[in-house]
């Protein structure tokens, strides 16, 4: 019997399923067993160049509409979401492997909340009138054109939908590549936007590895590319996007510090660093996973952390009262592995976790780290999966210091009750998304992204239009053309 989780069809082109047999095969593995639920085939060359062609096609119309016509389609589109959200969410955990508990109140919400925010501002986005005596400088803000959106795994249904909606606000159109690994959700965002009544062929979804999101990327018909995704891909991606002059956004890895003062409040400080480590089992870009705890502190601050890293439940992540899943893939457990056992070799102090879980699936236990320097392997790059390192420091300046030398620079985050000391480090930390007294909370109303190796441009809030539209300016001359001759 054909599980509920296979897609009618691996794409979706110009308001439909489509289907290519011919492409590469990509099996669809539930990480809660390790069974292939589903199977989608990989965009064929013709199946790209249907994409694109569609996708240039329909923009032209979709800018010419008012941005109050475009926005009450996203808006539709949203309330479908939410009506819709138990399904959506099941196939988000059967995508990903993330617990119900999570992708309940975290993907696709979070999604509408995208196509409600943008299908809001559509209406809104207008330009300037300068004044230039008699004359004046009017702008306009327009459409880019046709937009590549490239996915990573982890929140598929929040990536096609937080690249998605500012772009169709905005009059442009789409052809979005889920990440190979989770490939079901973003068919049914587009599913979703036509049936709110999006025309044909302004959101399109192809699979594929690679190669296929290399070919959009290099289509010269393509005017902007957004990713998701690790930092190496993100440097192939934005160099093949710079050699066509195209717009991007890119969405990278962290290493992100989460730095815990004396003076905290240490039952928020715990939470904090559980929420920035062992959410969605650690695959979150934005993880505060070099966790710095000001000496004094220390050995109250792990006790706590190991006590309550002890109620996570791992099991079935369909049933609500889960709350830590497994890794996306074995590939991804084993790449995670291999962190925790170089963390042990290089004589990080084990405080739990540490293995792979005993059941089946691809789960490994919450794991903690004390005692890690800061050359330490497991200090330095990016692991993507449920291992927090905790480092010690003495003062303000050290830990500023150490915090910001790393190549990443996605977010940040500071727990203390000193409020001049809160804002003072903030400042001077290099990333771009930042959080006092929290870690990692993402509303669409705030700006989203990262500096230095992290990312270029940002996702969310009024930002995002930024980086999806683009100025025209118009002088208007009102009296005579003075020339030289
Ligand atoms: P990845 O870089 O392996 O792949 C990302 C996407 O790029 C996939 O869809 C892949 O098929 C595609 N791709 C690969 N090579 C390509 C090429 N040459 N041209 C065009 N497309 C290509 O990343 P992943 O393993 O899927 O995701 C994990 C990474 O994503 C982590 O580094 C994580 O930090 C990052 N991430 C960042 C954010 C953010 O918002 N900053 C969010 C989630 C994940």
């Amino acid at each position: 019997m054909t599980h509920p989780a296979q897609p009618k069809a691996s794409h979706f082109i110009n308001g439909e399923y489509v289907e290519d047999t011919a492409g590469t095969p990509i099996p669809v593995i539930y990480a809660a067993t390790g069974e292939q639920i589903a199977t989608v085939y990989a965009a064929t060359p013709a199946i790209v160049e249907q994409a694109l062609s569609t996708a240039k096609e329909a923009q032209k119309a979709w800018a010419k509409m008012t941005g109050t016509e475009r926005g009450r389609i996203l808006r539709r589109a949203a309330d479908i979401m939410r009506e819709r959200n138990h399904e959506l969410s099941v196939l988000e955990t059967y995508d990903t492997g993330k617990p119900l508990q999570e992708t309940l109140v975290a993907d696709a919400t979070s999604g509408a909340d995208a196509l409600e925010y943008f299908g809001g501002l559509a209406g809104s986005l207008t330009g300037e009138h300068i004044p230039m005596g008699e004359d004046w400088v009017y702008t306009v803000r327009e459409a880019l054109g046709l937009c590549v959106g490239i996915g990573a795994w982890n929140y598929p249904t929040q990536i096609a939908c937080w690249k998605g909606a500012p772009a169709l606000a905005c009059g442009n159109s789409m052809v979005f590549k889920p990440s190979e690994t989770t490939p079901l959700c973003a068919l049914k965002v587009a599913e979703i936007l036509h049936e709110a009544g999006l025309p044909a062929g302004l959101y399109n979804v192809v699979q594929g590895m690679g190669e296929v999101g290399s070919a959009l990327v290099t289509d010269p018909r393509v005017d902007k590319v957004s990713l998701t995704g690790s930092v190496p891909t993100g440097k192939k991606v934005y160099a093949a996007a710079a050699a066509g002059m195209k717009h991007v956004t890119m969405e990278l890895g962290g290493k992100s510090p989460l730095i815990i003062f004396d003076d905290a409040d240490i039952d928020n400080a715990v939470g904090g660093a559980i929420n920035g480590n062992f959410y969605s089992s650690g695959q979150v870009c934005s993880n505060g996973t070099r966790v710095f705890v000001q000496k004094g502190i220390k050995e109250k601050f792990l006790a706590r952390l190991a006590e309550r890293t002890g109620n996570a439940v791992l099991g079935d992540p369909q049933d609500e009262a889960t709350n830590f899943g497994p890794m996306v893939s074995e590939n991804q457990m084993n790449i995670v592995l291999g962190y925790i056992e170089k963390g042990k070799a290089e004589g990080a102090r084990l405080i739990c976790g540490g293995k792979r879980a005993d059941m089946p699936g691809f789960y490994i236990e919450p794991t903690v780290f004390a005692d890690v320097t800061d050359d330490m392997t497991i200090a330095r790059e990016e692991i993507f999966g449920p291992v927090m390192s905790v480092l010690d420091f003495d003062t303000e300046e050290e830990v500023i210091a150490r915090a910001n030398d790393t190549e990443y620079g996605l977010s940040a985050g500071v727990f203390t009750n000193d409020f001049t000391r809160a804002h003072r480090v903030i400042g001077q930390l290099e990333a771009g998304s930042c959080f006092i007294n929290s870690y990692n909370d993402a509303p669409v109303e705030a700006p989203f992204g990262g500096v230095k190796a992290s990312g270029v441009g940002r996702e969310n809030s009024k930002e995002a239009i930024k980086h999806f539209s683009q100025v025209k300016s118009v002088y208007v001359r009102m009296g005579d053309v003075e020339a030289a001759f």
